[in-house]
């Protein structure tokens, strides 16, 4: 994952690779479809879609309720999901592992049921300024409603966070940090086992944003050490509307349920309830059946790969794709950290991003404009917007060279 020094990869299957994502081969716009924003949502391959295909067609029933032979072996196959995500994370206890709607769920599952046990009157809470609205608007409301102040890590003009702020800004005070493991913007890779051993030496639990790390990195939550630890299904090539929430088993038994209902519970009568064990505390409702098997297949699928070979091909992409953008003129790179995942945003002097993205689209070249949800992190850097392009493995140099070539023509159309 980190490009400092990036070995050639010349082995990597890429066109078998290619294949298996159907997408890939159908046209935009009268081109052949480059899609660079992987960052924000990534393309599934065929295993994912059949493993969803199986379930409605031949498994569909709902878990954990019935006696029935269909129920039964769909609650299986769905805590068999649930053992894949413990095993790809290195968590201790699949009951560690809680299905939810995605990241931005699983972070505010914490900021709602952690912060009304533990977050009250003048507590502090740490971000930085490098987040995504789903890891600064769960805190802020929290604060807001418990009276409670938010403190924010600043960042360096290459968009690294300040470590020696970072230590000033814990105190007796603060009662949980939460940070993103890589920027969805700059791509920066985050130090985060210092920052949980900065906080651990004080007592204080650390959430990580794991959104824009799992894709592209393995992480083990034991080595980390983390408290939590989210991330999303749709960004690692599996369906929408599921992701996970890793906690540790000694505060997730502490803490109160998020959302109340079928599901949650051991029993109930009109005066009083007792909620299941883990995970099912957390997970009210039938769940996203049909992702959760998705997820599995996508981390299976991705393993099969090996992260290692992913990364190092994605580093192959991000240091020829940096290297030929710096070449075009006028273009201005923001995030250049030392370590940093195949994720580029730039702006262009006097050029809006939305007009080269527009551009872009004709050529059937899919990127990110505008604020990419870190409407704060555009105030650092003084923009409005970024135009981001983000690269997965099923990316190819071909496809940047098609993009340069693009890009030039786009900015003497502006111009
Ligand atoms: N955090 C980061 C760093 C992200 O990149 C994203 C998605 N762009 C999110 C949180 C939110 O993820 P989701 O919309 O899947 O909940």
């Amino acid at each position: 994952m980190s490009n400092s020094k990036t070995i050639p990869n010349t082995n990597f299957p890429i066109e078998k690779i290619r294949e298996d994502f159907p997408i890939l081969s159908r046209k935009v716009n009268g081109k052949a479809l480059i899609y660079f924003d992987s960052a924000s949502t990534a393309h599934k391959p065929q295993v994912v879609i059949d493993a969803i295909d199986a379930f409605y067609k031949y498994q569909n029933s709902n878990i954990h309720r019935g006696v029935h032979t269909l129920s039964q072996q769909i609650t299986i196959e769905y805590e068999k999901a649930r053992s894949i995500v413990q095993e790809h994370l290195n968590a201790k206890h699949a009951r560690e592992i809680i299905f939810t709607k995605g990241t931005t769920d699983s972070i505010n599952l914490v900021a709602s049921s952690f912060g009304r046990k533990f977050i009250f009157e003048g507590d502090e809470i740490i971000i930085s300024c490098m987040e995504h609205h789903s890891n600064i608007l769960p805190w802020q409301q929290l604060c807001k409603e418990r009276g409670a102040v938010l403190k924010v890590i600043p960042i360096s003009d290459e968009g690294e966070l300040v470590m020696d702020e970072y230590k000033k800004l814990l105190s007796d005070k603060t009662r949980i940090v939460a940070v993103t493991h890589i920027s969805n913007v700059l791509g920066t890779i985050n130090p985060v086992k210092e920052i949980i051993d900065l906080a651990h030496e004080k007592n204080i639990p650390v959430l990580i944003d794991g959104a824009q790390s799992v894709p592209h990195s393995s992480v083990d939550v034991q080595e980390l050490d983390c408290d939590f630890y989210c991330f999303s299904a749709h960004k690692i090539y599996g369906p929408t509307g599921v992701g996970v929430l890793y906690g540790k088993e000694s505060l997730l038994k502490i803490m109160p349920p998020y959302q109340t209902g079928g599901g949650t519970i051991e029993t109930v009568t009109f005066e009083k309830t007792v909620f299941a064990d883990l995970p099912l505390k957390f997970e009210a409702g039938t769940p996203h059946i049909s992702g959760g098997l998705g997820l599995g297949a996508a981390l299976n699928y991705l393993n099969e790969i090996g992260l290692k070979e992913i990364s190092l091909y994605e580093d192959e992409l991000l240091k020829y794709a940096t290297e030929a953008l710096n070449k075009v003129q006028g273009v201005k790179i923001i995030g250049t950290a030392l370590h940093k995942v195949a994720v580029i945003s730039f702006v262009i002097e006097r050029l809006h991003p939305f007009d080269i993205g527009t551009i872009l689209d004709q050529l059937g070249i899919a990127v990110r404009t505008g604020h990419h949800c870190t409407q704060p992190l555009m105030q650092r850097f003084g923009v409005a917007g970024m135009v981001r392009v983000s690269f997965s493995f099923y990316n190819t140099k071909d496809e940047i060279n098609i993009f340069i070539k693009g890009l030039e023509k786009t900015i003497s159309m502006l111009k």
